[in-house]
């Protein structure tokens, strides 16, 4: 008998946002004694009223659009009712029936909805005691649904490593999951191969903190129920963690029934106005989109998704190309090899004034130049060979060998263009030879 995984997602993602959802306190509690950062709003002190986030709503609404949702014309916030000790008020500040947006599709998965809604605190559990951490709750996340139209767990991955890129670029989350601000489920089920409805139960796979562990744990899990289903038994509807160690999946919670949230709306906020939903923002491309933007602007393809995965170095890059009037991929490689300092631990003003520096210093000659390029390609053949196959940073390794050799008074992109004309010239006449 052959079995067809049916996979979805939810996947949650802390917004890049100063303060926190509904009150005043900053959102990011980095390095903060706990319970240091709250507030009569996020501890739910009895009276306090919560103030919507206007930024959260705006990246939310910008998020769905760029996941190819509709945006509704009415949408509120709905309380999910449930009793832990890290949900201060009983309950959660979420949308149910009304979301932001719906019916989406991005890398060719479609996507069921996205909303919005707050953090809980954080449980930690030590000495035998249970302790509550509220500097989280509050925080706002938006939830990504996608249907379960995912069969392959590679597919799953490169989902979501595109959206995690998505939503760096866009400056929605820092999508870092060693910092909890990209948190994954998955949700798995197997049917008979060719079978059109959704098999009756799913297994919920939680608390994975790497896509290449849910990668694994996917794989491990579809062979666990295929086993269940062939030998006749049913598969459990349950939620189950990863052991990585193990690399086994384990059981942590049975899931009989739907627990019964009793979703209503919250009365303590008005539904998000249509001026509100009619949030434009500035014009969004998609990462595809900006790589493809950069390969016409000649940036290699691996450094075009450098870029785009960094918006800080993308917004250097092209500040660095006004100042200096280099061209933008040149621009993109000095930064991104650090030839003249590093981005990410100086500003960007420094890095040029020590480019323009070099500038002025007395530059070789053509002919000296050329000279040396043809030594350079002559002394260097492994390189020149790993660079015919594609391998970029060995050009960058011939262009640092000019540099030396010339005592840096050489321009770099006219280094590198001259090394690319010489190793070419080579191989065409050797070819010829
Ligand atoms: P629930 O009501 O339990 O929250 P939903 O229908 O809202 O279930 O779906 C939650 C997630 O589970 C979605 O990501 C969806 O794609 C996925 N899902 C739903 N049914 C299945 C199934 N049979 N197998 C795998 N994933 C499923
Ligand atoms: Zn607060
Ligand atoms: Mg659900």
């Amino acid at each position: 008998m052959k079995y067809e995984p049916v996979i979805g997602l939810e996947v949650h993602t802390q917004v890049k946002t100063a303060s926190k959802m509904f009150c005043g306190c900053p959102a990011d509690s980095f390095g903060r004694e706990p319970n240091s950062n709250t507030c009569p709003v996020c501890l739910a002190l009895p009276g306090a009223l919560p103030v919507p986030n206007e930024i959260a709503v705006q990246k939310t609404i910008q998020l769905a659009k760029a996941l190819g949702c509709q945006i509704a014309d009415f949408s509120q916030f709905e309380r999910k009712n449930y009793f832990y000790p890290d949900l201060p008020k009983g309950f959660q500040i979420s949308q149910y029936a009304h979301p932001v947006g719906e019916a989406g599709e991005f890398e060719g998965i479609p996507v069921r909805r996205v909303h919005l809604e707050e953090d809980t605190g954080k449980l930690i559990h030590e000495g035998g005691e249970s302790l509550v951490d509220f500097n989280r709750s509050g925080v706002p996340l938006i939830e990504i649904v996608t249907e379960p139209e995912f069969s392959d767990p590679a597919v799953v991955t490169k989902f979501l490593k595109e959206l995690r890129t998505l939503l760096v670029h866009l400056e929605i989350s820092d999508a870092d999951m060693e910092k909890g601000s990209l948190r994954l489920e998955a949700n798995i089920s197997l049917r008979r191969a060719g079978e059109k409805d959704l098999p009756p139960y799913k297994v919920e796979l939680k608390n994975i903190n790497s896509f290449g562990f849910l990668e694994k744990a996917l794989r491990v899990e579809i062979e666990r129920q295929q086993e269940l289903l062939a030998s006749g038994k049913e598969v459990a509807q349950e939620t189950r963690g990863f052991d990585e160690k193990k690399g086994v999946t384990v059981s942590q919670r049975r899931k009989e029934e739907a627990f019964d949230y009793r979703y209503f709306p919250e009365p303590d906020l008005p539904p998000l106005t249509k001026q509100t939903l009619r949030f434009e923002g500035k014009a969004m491309r998609t990462p595809q989109e900006l790589r493809d933007d950069y390969i016409a602007q000649g940036v290699s393809p691996d450094y075009s998704d450098i870029l785009v995965r960094d918006p800080s170095l993308s917004q250097g890059t092209a500040a660095f190309a006004k100042a200096t009037r280099e061209s933008i991929a040149g621009s993109a490689s000095i930064l991104i090899n650090k030839r003249y300092g590093d981005l990410k631990k100086e500003p960007i003003e420094k890095i040029v004034s020590r480019y323009k520096v070099s500038q002025e210093k007395v530059l070789l000659t053509g002919g000296e130049i050329e000279t040396l390029a043809d030594k350079i390609v002559l002394d260097n053949e492994s390189a020149v060979a790993d660079y015919l196959k594609g391998k970029e940073p060995a050009l960058q390794f011939l262009l640092g060998q000019l540099m030396k050799e010339s005592g840096g008074k050489v321009a770099p992109q006219e280094a590198l263009d001259l090394l690319k004309k010489k190793i070419h010239a080579r191989t065409s006449t050797s070819a010829k030879n």
